[in-house]
């Protein structure tokens, strides 16, 4: 579904991302862990048009709603095709942010259905039903008319992922989604995710929580200093990994 090749990206002279290559297949769920400040959250913004690379192509297959599309960042290209092409991007893909980052003046309803009815353009009666659907996936259906600070951290985040959810997006981004959660109410978001695996959504998951991974990721890979150092299965990366950088991390975490 997703390839990136040589995926590169600086603020100023900090080389976040050196030389990445990913692939993410239909179906897969694949965890990004590594230390903190090795440029995991740079790479998701950069595939949801959050953030331009300075190199690297980015292709991303057709699904049922959408042409393929392939960005090459490195080629010299005008203002306006490339504003396209991160558009194109942007609509492959919805992000979890790890701050929920709903609109507090709006109901849960209200912001579940913004993206489709006001940027897809879909009817809104469409859209509403389709949201309340979703909730109750997640079983917030009696929440859909209270505003965001009547909920808990954790049913905030739940309603993030319906948010993205309801945009249809053939890839499911998640920026360490319970970072900001305590520690109770990480659990319920956390089996909400292993719930849209099973659907078969395909996911990319920034993620600190290795435990998780390991349940949840068919595929695991580990980054540090702006490259990817190890990847492949989840259980060979987190429980007998090859690279010693990997073996660090993984020991110290678990
Ligand atoms: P964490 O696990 O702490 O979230 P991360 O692996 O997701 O870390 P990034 O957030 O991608 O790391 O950040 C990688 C590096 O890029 C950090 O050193 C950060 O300070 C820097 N960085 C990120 N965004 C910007 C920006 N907009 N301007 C300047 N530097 C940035």
């Amino acid at each position: 579904l997703l390839t990136v090749r040589g995926l590169a990206k600086s603020f100023g002279d900090h080389r976040v991302l050196k030389d990445i290559d990913l692939t993410v297949r239909r179906g897969d769920v694949v965890a990004l862990i590594g230390p903190s400040g090795s440029g995991k959250t740079t790479i998701l913004r950069c595939l949801n048009g959050l953030e331009t690379p300075d190199a690297g192509v980015v292709e991303f297959a057709g699904s049922p709603s959408a042409e393929p599309v392939t960005v090459d960042f490195g080629a010299s290209t005008s203002a306006r095709a490339r504003a396209r092409d991160i558009a194109r991007l942007r609509d492959a893909s919805a992000m979890v942010f790890q701050s929920y980052n709903l609109f507090p003046h709006r109901t849960v309803l209200q912001n579940v259905i913004e993206g489709p009815v006001r940027v897809q353009k879909r009817p809104k009666q469409e859209a509403t039903a389709d949201a309340l659907e979703l909730l109750k996936r997640v079983g917030l259906e009696s929440k859909a008319d209270a505003y965001p600070h009547e909920l808990s951290g954790g049913q905030q985040q739940r309603v993030g992922i319906v948010r993205a959810l309801a945009l249809r997006p053939a890839l499911l981004l998640f920026d360490e989604p319970t970072s900001a959660l305590d520690p109770e109410l990480v659990g319920d978001v956390l089996t909400v995710i292993r719930d849209l695996a099973e659907q078969g959504w395909t996911m990319l998951i920034v993620t600190h929580e290795l435990q998780f991974a390991r349940q949840v990721a068919s595929t695991t890979v580990f980054m540090d200093g702006g490259v990817v150092v190890e990847s492949g299965p989840s259980a060979d990366v987190l429980e007998s990994p090859s690279e010693p950088r990997t073996q660090q991390f993984v020991r110290r975490l678990t």
